[in-house]
């Protein structure tokens, strides 16, 4: 995709800070990251979400998203990680190449993900598993 940044930094076009590379696979540093050494991993080939990337090469993205996790663990000294997709632009999602996020975390880093949670009301948690259930077919 001529217009994807994320494209540009697989091809070398845009520089990054790549800390691990395959045939298909590339991760590297965030440039604005919400802690330091926040790892984003991808595919190199364009796919614009989690949905759309072909299993055999999400397999191998993921693969590589828990090396990198226990890389970023080890070098940062951090205690936790999030490794989170934002998909879509209701979801946070700015840059259309599919990309998890390895975000270093540490005991009252003071970073905060805010989850307003719901309550299901009164048999309504049967009926979205239902939903789903039925959709998955
Ligand atoms: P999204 O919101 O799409 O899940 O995340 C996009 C991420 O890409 C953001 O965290 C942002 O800081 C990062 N980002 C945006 N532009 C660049 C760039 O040119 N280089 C690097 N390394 N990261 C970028
Ligand atoms: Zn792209």
């Amino acid at each position: 995709m001529a217009e994807c940044i994320f494209c540009k930094i697989v091809e070398g076009a845009i520089p990054s800070q790549k800390v691990y590379e395959t045939e298909k696979v590339v991760a590297f540093l965030d440039i604005n990251p919400i802690a330091f050494g926040h790892t984003l991993v991808m595919p190199k080939a364009h796919h614009e979400t989690f949905t759309d990337v072909p299993a055999d090469l999400l397999a191998e993205v993921a693969r590589a998203a828990q090396g990198v996790a226990r890389g970023v663990l080890k070098a940062t000294g951090a205690e936790g990680f999030n490794l989170l997709m934002n998909n879509r632009r209701c979801a946070g999602q700015a840059i259309d190449h599919a990309h998890f996020h390895v975000i270093p975390r540490r005991n009252a880093d003071g970073i905060k993900f805010q989850w307003n949670m719901k309550k299901y009301a009164e048999g309504e948690i049967e009926k979205q598993a239902e939903a789903i259930r039925a959709a998955l077919k």
